[in-house]
């Protein structure tokens, strides 16, 4: 027998055999729905028939098409489909792997373009696990703890999380522009400031929505100061939240945009978008990697984005995800619901669980996720305290589905 074991150890028992919509079964035939859609990555539904197809279609042709030396249609065709969904002043597309990736390439790019060496992200953030990506992450020290000195030039300002600190969105609106700018004046000068990298909804930080204000108080600095903002649209690309992008909810269009997970339906594929005048101040061999824009998963993406349209996807993120907002919220209104706050942005919904005196309760939050498991309803949790137990379904859910996961979540709060 082999002696060897996975690294990591799983949050449920769950050995998965094949998936199907918004279903996952396992080796024993047992059914699973899946209100995680492998962290908001198979928004078309685990095995979407066109991404299988496209894929399968392409396997038999080209599997790989290093774009340092030979280009290929499917990159070809996605970088001109893209161009469709992207802000318009974004006309040039980088590919990489995995979200992590493409954050690294819009740090670099954001250092080598503005020549400055320091960065400003926001409480709560989430930006990836490798060393550069975990330096910009401040959701939890458990992305950091122990692998420390991270990167340097990294600055830390309030998010507006209104719940966190017991006022109003417009009163912890104005504290976090207001800390950036005694962040500005005290140890971070604007003049020495590449980029703000910004989440348009906090996801590991614990599903927490940006809003309009914040965002054009960010906008404002970055004009003044002549600092960029990357919105990190990982998880809130790709109709998540209700809109194509995360940042249309809010008004303000990011100076490079960063997605991954859900444009590939789950194989492995990120994109990094920018004005092409700015792309060209990445120094040439500073960007890329070997496996980046994979032609089988660049297939998948265009199948992934002809479904998305053909099934009105966005739309249904934003009727579904407001269901599943009404429905945890009516749940959590119950008394000793132990949830103090319901929130998010389309199919993205957070229940924060807290103590009768409003501190994280990180027990509640694991045992409801662990019985909902039991139960056949698969969740994920996030924030700092992993307090807040998150539902992030496929996009093709349907409201009986919906449904059936608030049943069962009803029966475990
Ligand atoms: N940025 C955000 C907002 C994310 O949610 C994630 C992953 O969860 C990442 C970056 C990192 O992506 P990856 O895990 O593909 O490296």
């Amino acid at each position: 027998m082999s002696k060897l074991s996975p690294l990591l150890k799983q949050a449920t028992p769950v050995l998965a055999d094949h998936g199907e919509g918004a279903y996952l079964y396992d080796t024993s035939g047992g059914r699973h729905l899946d209100f995680t859609a492998g962290i908001g990555v198979t928004s078309t539904g685990h095995c979407h028939p066109k991404v299988v197809a496209a894929a399968q279609e392409q396997v038999g042709k080209l599997v790989h098409g290093q774009y340092t030396t030979v280009m290929h249609k499917p990159l070809l065709d996605l970088t001109e489909r893209l161009g469709d969904v992207l802000p318009s002043a974004l006309d040039s597309v980088f590919f990489a792997n995995s979200g992590s990736e493409a954050i690294e390439s819009a740090l670099r790019l954001s250092r080598h373009a503005t020549g400055r060496p320091n960065i400003v992200v926001f409480q709560g953030s989430f930006h990836g696990r490798t060393v550069a990506a975990a330096s910009l992450t401040t959701s939890g020290t458990r992305f950091s703890a122990g692998f420390s000195p991270l990167m340097g030039g990294v600055h830390m300002s309030p998010f507006p999380f209104a719940y966190h600190y017991g006022w109003s969105e417009e009163e912890a609106t104005k504290f976090a522009l207001r800390e950036l700018d005694y962040l500005f004046a005290t140890a971070c000068a604007p003049e020495d400031t590449a980029a703000f990298f910004i989440e348009p909804v906090l996801g590991e930080g614990g599903y927490v929505p940006a809003n309009s204000e914040f965002l054009a108080g960010l906008r404002e600095r970055a004009d003044k100061y002549g600092i960029l903002i990357v919105g990190d649209e990982v998880q809130t690309g790709f109709g998540r939240t209700g809109k194509f992008w995360g940042h249309q909810h809010f008004g303000v269009e990011p100076d490079i945009l960063v997605t991954a997970k859900g444009l590939a339906s789950g194989f492995p594929l990120s994109a990094m978008a920018a004005p092409a005048e700015l792309m060209a101040k990445a120094w040439p061999g500073s960007q890329g990697g070997t496996y980046g824009g994979n032609a089988v998963a660049c297939a998948a993406a265009l199948a992934t984005m002809d479904v998305i349209e053909e099934e009105k996807l966005v739309d249904n993120a934003a009727t579904m995800g407001q269901r599943l907002k009404d429905g945890v919220k009516q749940i959590a209104a119950a008394p000793n619901s132990g949830i103090g706050d319901v929130r998010g942005l389309g199919l993205m919904v957070g229940a924060e669980f807290t103590t009768a005196d409003g501190q994280p309760d990180t027990a509640k939050a694991k045992a409801a996720h662990q019985l909902a498991a039991e139960k056949g309803l698969l969740l994920l949790t996030c924030g700092a305290w992993m307090n807040t137990v998150r539902m992030i379904p496929p996009l093709v859910i349907t409201a009986e589905q919906i449904d059936a996961g608030l049943e069962i979540w009803s029966d475990v709060v």
